[in-house]
């Protein structure tokens, strides 16, 4: 931003004008001048041809000089310009200004002339200025005479010619400046939403993410802004997650840590009975699963999300895989009176990485486990639709509510944290479930309201 654009677009059409201006200045100047010419030579060459023909019959019977005097001079009153008749031995016998009668003239207009060709040129002398030369010959028959000679002053049409130039130059340069005006205007109000949008990334390198430009109008630096906008915005929320997720994280590791802590300096001094210590380990030995099972899960999301988690995909029954998640948790169920029921369905096999789905459906059915009554049932199933597979599991549990079903999914998000916490729950479970369906390309779907239970549907597209 340190030349402006307006100032490169304004000498960019400034040289632009130049070019254009001489160009066809040039082409103006040059056809006016050679038209203009060319009538006056026409005009010339008609009344010099009237002079040789009336003269011929005096040069050829002996040189009438008074006649020939005559007429020059009359012609050379009505024309303004100065005539010569020459004879064939190139002597003036007539000059309209009475100068050079008698002396002999050469110039090679009027050799051509005697020798039979009409000619003329234009000459610039520093005493008279800008002359034109026209010389035709006289004959009679195949005799050759002599020659009229015109010495025409054209200064006036290099006068119009000159003031044609001086206007050509003026409307260049008006024009020039108007455009050179016109187009820094122009650029302030292009470059104004740039500046702006260079402001904005300026602050955003800064570090202040979120960052909004004023957006005004409807082209493509507003569409520009309105992306910056929504990146600046994305970005801002990205950076409060991975905040949040480290405070979170930190904290998840730390609480069983300190629990661990805790227990190792009571069991420290040897005042405890061997039960007791036997208790203390236990409880280390729990603190410690929690801590496996939270790294692990930490690992597991990081994979994914730095799309190192490959899936393992091959054919598996999806009968045997509920069978087998029954299994794993009917101990846990049986310790909280909860029946685990399994939907018996027709037999079908389907293609997935089964190790990560199974995790994903333990996650789901542990979570019903975990948030139903006493007494309750929870129940898994599948069947199959257009879509695809539906895996699912329902329970009769606490339910929540929309607005909470909108969060669980995100991570460390739980509802009743002390609940959670007691049953082992660090807030990953859901995340997880999310991450692994989507990578098999399918979805999950929450029907649940408050004390009505809930129902997580798992449903997985024919390919992942
Ligand atoms: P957690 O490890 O805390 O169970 P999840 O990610 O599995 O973490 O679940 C997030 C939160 O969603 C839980 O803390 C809980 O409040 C709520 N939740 C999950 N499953 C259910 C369910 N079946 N019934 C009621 N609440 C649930």
């Amino acid at each position: 931003m340190k030349t402006s654009i307006g100032w490169k677009l304004g000498f960019t059409y400034l040289i632009l004008i130049f070019i254009a201006m001489v160009t066809l200045g040039s082409f103006i100047l040059e056809d006016f001048q050679s038209a203009y010419l060319a009538a006056t030579r026409e005009n010339l060459l008609r009344y010099s041809n009237v002079i040789a023909n009336k003269s011929a019959p005096f040069l050829r019977e002996g040189e009438n000089h008074d006649y020939l005097d005559f007429l020059v001079r009359d012609y050379s009153e009505q024309t303004g310009n100065r005539i010569m008749i020459i004879n064939k031995g190139k002597k003036v016998v007539a000059d309209s200004a009475r100068e050079w009668v008698g002396q002999e003239l050469t110039t090679p207009e009027i050799n051509q002339a005697i020798d039979g060709r009409t000619a003329t040129q234009v000459y610039r002398f520093d005493e008279y200025g800008t002359v034109l030369y026209l010389a035709v010959p006289i004959a009679s028959g195949q005799q050759k005479l002599g020659a009229v000679f015109i010495a025409a002053d054209i200064n006036y049409l290099v006068d119009q010619v000159e003031a044609l130039r001086e206007r050509l130059v003026l409307f260049g340069a008006s024009t020039g400046l108007v455009i050179f005006i016109l187009s820094l205007f122009l650029a302030k109000l292009m470059t104004g939403p740039l500046q702006r949008l260079y402001q904005g990334v300026q602050e955003m390198a800064a570090g202040n993410y979120g960052t909004q430009v004023k957006i005004k109008g409807n082209d493509e630096f507003t569409a520009l802004a309105r992306a910056f906008n929504q990146m600046s915005e994305k970005i801002a929320m990205e950076d409060k997650n991975r905040k949040e997720f480290v405070a979170n994280a930190s904290h998840e590791l730390k609480t069983p840590l300190a629990s661990i802590k805790a227990l190792a300096e009571a069991s420290l001094g040897g005042k405890l009975r061997t039960e007791e210590i036997d208790e203390v380990l236990a409880d280390i030995n729990q603190e410690v699963d929690r801590l496996d099972k939270l790294t692990g899960d930490l690992l597991l999301l990081s994979r994914i999300e730095n799309n190192r988690q490959e899936l393992k995909v091959n054919v598996n029954s999806v009968g045997e895989l509920m069978q087998q998640l029954v299994k794993k948790l009917e101990p846990l169920a049986r310790q909280r009176d909860i029946v685990l029921e399994l939907v018996p369905g027709q037999e079908l096999y389907w293609s997935m990485d089964g190790d990560m789905i199974f995790r994903a459906m333990f996650n789901l059915l542990d979570n019903g486990v975990k948030y139903s009554p006493r007494g309750a049932t929870v129940s898994i199933g599948y069947h199959r639709i257009s879509e695809g597979l539906i895996m699912w599991v329902s329970d009769q549990g606490l339910g929540m509510k929309a607005s909470e079903r909108e969060k669980i999914f995100n991570r460390f998000y739980r509802l009743d944290k002390a609940r959670s916490r007691e049953t082992g729950g660090s807030g990953l479970g859901l995340a997880i479930v999310a991450e692994i369906v989507n990578l098999h390309g399918g979805q999950v779907l929450v029907d649940s309201s408050p004390g009505q239970g809930s129902t997580f549907r798992v449903i997985l597209p024919e390919k992942p």
